[in-house]
């Protein structure tokens, strides 16, 4: 894929550097390049509804990096998956930014998956995996299940079908961390059993430009029950029985 990369609007990397982000040579050329090559393929693969190039500065990349408060304190050669990646955040950004940790972008959709491996071999990202597949079929895998020291996502559905198809990936005593927006505190609260149920534990929120990022430490091992097959995770959520 040939276009020129975007250029970063003014202000940005002081607003990156209020997130605690400073970017080494070359950094910002291929994330300016990685939002070129999605907005050019959204034309005809409907992958972002944001199209204006100073709000997908924002939502896109400024939005993925907020999770690097956590990610950078991961030792080199840990391994992160971002679960619903789509068009490619906050994995591509992140991994760019990241270079020590290996990442696995995983969607359900095989045109997402194309573009993902389209952007990350022009980017030439040696420390990605691009994986079509199923986050509830990979978490009952044992090459998979447990075996990520991050679990990462956003926009891929709600905080109790969520944390049912993260946590299973997550090795014990790893990060699941879910980008959210204004309403995160409603969505733990609505997430509580199913976060218990899965041997998760909340620990904290963090701010983003545009939203919040959940937190949670995987604590204990995962129940083998879980992620649930045929679409359970989602039409019928843990705690979803129970009265609120
Ligand atoms: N994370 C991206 C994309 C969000 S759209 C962003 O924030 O811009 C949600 C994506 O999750 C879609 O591409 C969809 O194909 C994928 N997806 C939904 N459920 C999934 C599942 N169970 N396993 C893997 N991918 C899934």
């Amino acid at each position: 894929m040939e276009v020129s990369p975007l250029e970063p609007p003014a202000g940005f990397v002081e607003r990156a550097a209020a997130l605690g982000v400073a970017f080494e040579a070359g950094e910002l050329e291929r994330l300016g390049a990685f939002l070129a090559m999605m907005l050019e393929t959204n034309k005809t693969h409907n992958l972002t509804a944001i199209t204006d190039p100073t709000e997908a500065w924002t939502r896109h990349i400024l939005d993925a990096l907020t999770l690097l408060a956590v990610l950078s304190t991961l030792e080199d050669g840990s391994r992160v998956a971002d679960i619903g990646s789509g068009g490619g955040v906050p994995g591509v950004p992140l991994a760019i930014v990241l270079p020590g940790l290996n990442f696995t972008l995983v969607d359900a959709t095989g045109k997402k998956a194309t573009f993902l491996r389209d952007a990350v071999s022009a980017l030439g990202l040696t420390n990605v995996t691009v994986l079509q597949d199923r986050a509830e079929r990979m978490g009952q895998d044992l090459a998979h299940r447990e075996q990520y020291d991050a679990v990462v996502a956003r926009a891929v559905g709600p905080m109790p079908m969520l944390i049912e198809l993260l946590a299973p990936l997550a090795k014990v005593g790893g990060a699941v961390l879910a980008i959210k927006g204004a309403k995160a505190a409603e969505e733990l609260a609505s997430a509580k059993d199913a976060i218990r149920a899965v041997g998760a534990t909340y620990e904290r929120t963090l701010e983003t430009p545009t939203g919040k990022v959940l937190a949670f430490l995987k604590a204990r091992k995962t129940a083998l029950a879980y992620p649930r097959s045929g679409g359970l995770p989602k039409t019928k959520p843990l705690g979803s029985e129970r009265k609120k």
